[in-house]
């Protein structure tokens, strides 16, 4: 049993809201959510952090964002638009360390928030 705890969740040992699956990605809604629309953007393959990304793992970071844009056609913000970010390190606000794409939807942001 891993302790990453977004692995477990790839591995189905933890229990998550899956709302897209391919054979390299993974993504589910977050437990916290920050947006009406926020959901968790993650490489089935374990990958700490952005900060030691490799690389071979350009291209499942790569599908990653094919996933953003998937959910983002299947949800219909693909006009309206959505946002993609990342944290990265402890002064990046990066709690989990398993690389994770935060796709938030749903509300007006206003410049630079
Ligand atoms: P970070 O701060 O590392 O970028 O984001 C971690 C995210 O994971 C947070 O938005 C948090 O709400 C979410 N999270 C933490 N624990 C769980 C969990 O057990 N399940 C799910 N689905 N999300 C989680
Ligand atoms: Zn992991």
């Amino acid at each position: 049993m891993t302790d990453c705890l977004f692995c477990r969740v790839v591995s189905r040992q933890s229990p998550a809201d899956i709302e897209y699956e391919d054979d390299a990605v993974l993504a589910f809604k977050d437990i916290y959510p920050k947006a009406p629309v926020h959901l968790l953007i993650v490489p089935k393959r374990h990958i700490d952090s952005i900060a030691r990304m490799e690389p071979g793992d350009a291209e499942v970071i790569g599908r990653c964002f094919l996933a953003a844009r998937a959910l983002g056609e299947a949800k219909g913000f693909a006009e309206k638009g959505y946002r993609i970010s990342v944290n990265t390190g402890p002064e990046g606000g990066q709690v989990v360390y398993h690389v994770h794409f935060h796709f938030t939807a749903g509300k007006q942001r206003g410049p630079g928030a």
